[in-house]
């Protein structure tokens, strides 16, 4: 785990299980183009892409211990966010595969994050990633890093953590009423549920969810009658 300066402020104690998460939008270096601006409100913040309203969780076997944990955070975002979750088969894979048009969450444990993350949530999408493109991420691959499977109280707080980022919740630094959110990039593990901006953000990430099998839909959404995609779409 890497050390921050949130880390040494804090006791030797609690900065052991603190540890920063890491979000992987696999972008491509494309100049932006004029974007939408991703609603923000007090306590969150939002990313610029719009989540399925629903996903087939698939667990692949490093991750298989998890399941039931998977499931019950996911029902956490699913009570606040509207979004659904539907325990699928065994990811065969510890990528996704993004073969036939249900968006997938594929849960892994490995190293497969940045240095010194102990999680991270990745975007794939099946055009690319040109800047409109971004805004429509079908697959999320959610990696738990195996240093973090003895804690459960850290597995619970990464989960939280990173099923936000996989519905569209981007980082929040700031505390907010008091507290640091489960989406501070920071996590403890007391943060065993989702605190008040985290509540706000999942709620707004749920009005803009998009349905789950027409990602040209999403792009109409977001930008009108003339999504300056629309000449890439199949
Ligand atoms: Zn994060």
């Amino acid at each position: 785990m890497r050390p921050s300066p949130r880390q040494v402020a804090r006791s030797a104690t609690a900065a052991a299980a603190v540890a920063v998460l890491a979000i992987l939008a696999a972008c491509s270096a494309a100049p932006r183009a004029p974007q939408p601006q991703p609603p923000s409100g007090p306590g969150y913040r939002l990313t610029e892409w719009a989540p399925s309203s629903s996903f087939v969780v698939r667990v692949h076997p490093s991750a298989g211990s998890l399941t039931d944990e998977v499931m019950a955070a996911a029902a956490e975002v699913t009570a606040r966010s509207g979004i659904t979750f539907v325990l699928g088969p065994p990811a065969p894979t510890p990528a996704p595969d993004l073969v036939g048009s249900t968006p997938e969450i594929t849960v892994v444990v490995g190293t497969y994050c940045s240095a010194g993350a102990i999680g991270c949530a990745e975007m794939w999408g099946q055009w690319g990633f040109t800047p409109e493109e971004r805004h429509v991420i079908r697959d999320v691959r959610l990696s738990v890093v195996p240093a973090m499977l003895d804690d459960a109280a850290t597995r619970r707080a990464v989960l939280l953590h990173e099923l936000g980022h996989a519905v569209g919740l981007d980082h929040h630094s700031e505390t907010f009423e008091g507290q640091h959110q489960v989406m501070n990039p920071y996590v403890e593990p007391t943060m065993s549920q989702y605190r008040s901006g985290d509540d706000a953000g999942l709620a707004a990430t749920g009005t803009r969810a998009r349905p789950a099998t027409d990602p040209a839909a999403a792009l109409l959404q977001l930008f009108g009658a003339t999504p300056p995609a629309a000449r890439r779409l199949p």
